[in-house]
């Protein structure tokens, strides 16, 4: 499939670089990536994704817009106030690029529906606001053999790696389970400094780019921190994984699907 005209200037600036071309663009113009939480990091990975011609984007989401959540969910205007957020990221994207095909799944994630919901995607973005969802992405990926970008933000702290089967450790190899509930601080408990969203969410939708275009180095097997005060950024290597892990290691407990027990729900 050739490129149209239009689409040779919408994409011009991606055309040029040697890494991604006509070829790396075709790519992204076939690639299909679900965004689950359409939240402060969900809202800047769907829009640079939607931007870079992501052919469908899903988004999962079961809540709706708050005042609350405009200091940094950007995908969202005023009013958008009471709209299930869904909708509201669906029209924010169509707008930004109608060579964009928008799923919405207006539902919560559970380990009732997630495994059918990755099936169709090529990478999935960990844009969950609480542990339990977190945990539930990266089993489903890692048995349903799905790469996905996981991060998480509070404060002035970011932090993400990325998950590819066989390629490195999975978010269980590192954390093993949720922390105990109120152990860690939430963004509602505890604040978190707007443009962090966007600097670590625009990180996610590169590292699917970069996937999906099969350039440059992911973050597998070492997690980025970045400490927005002192503009200082880590990169932690990890071990390859963890033999021991109890959904990817040599002798797996985590055979199928289950729900975390539900922490007090925190929104990013
Ligand atoms: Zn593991």
């Amino acid at each position: 499939m050739a490129l149209t005209d239009e689409q040779l200037e919408r994409y011009s600036r991606h055309i040029k670089l040697k890494e991604i071309g006509v070829r790396g663009q075709k790519k992204l113009l076939a690639a299909r990536v679900l965004i689950i939480g359409a939240g402060g990091l969900g809202a800047p990975a769907a829009m640079y994704l939607a931007a870079a011609g992501v052919s469908t984007i899903g988004i999962a989401d079961c809540d709706s817009v708050e005042l609350s959540n405009l200091q940094r969910q950007i995908i969202h205007t005023t009013d958008d106030v009471g709209k299930p957020k869904v909708q509201s990221a669906a029209e924010t994207v169509k707008a930004l690029n109608p060579d964009v095909t928008v799923r919405t799944y207006h539902e919560y994630v559970s380990s009732k529906n997630i495994a059918e919901m990755i099936a169709d995607y090529d990478f999935i973005i960990d844009g969950a606001d609480n542990f339990p969802t977190k945990f539930l992405i990266n089993d489903a990926c890692v048995l349903g053999r799905k790469p996905f970008c996981h991060a998480g933000i509070l404060r002035f702290e970011g932090q993400l790696m990325t998950y590819v089967p066989e390629q490195g450790p999975c978010y269980r190899c590192i954390f093993g389970a949720p922390p105990p509930r109120d152990a860690v601080p939430s963004c509602r408990e505890a604040g978190v400094i707007g443009a962090m969203a966007g600097v670590i969410g625009s990180m996610q939708a590169l590292e699917a780019v970069k996937y999906i275009t099969g350039q440059g180095e992911l973050l597998t097997g070492s997690m980025l921190i970045f400490d927005g005060l002192k503009m200082g950024w880590r990169r932690v290597k990890l071990p390859k994984r963890v033999p021991s892990c109890p959904i990817c290691g040599d002798s797996p407990t985590i055979t199928e699907l289950f729900d975390e027990e539900q922490q007090a729900c925190s929104l990013l």
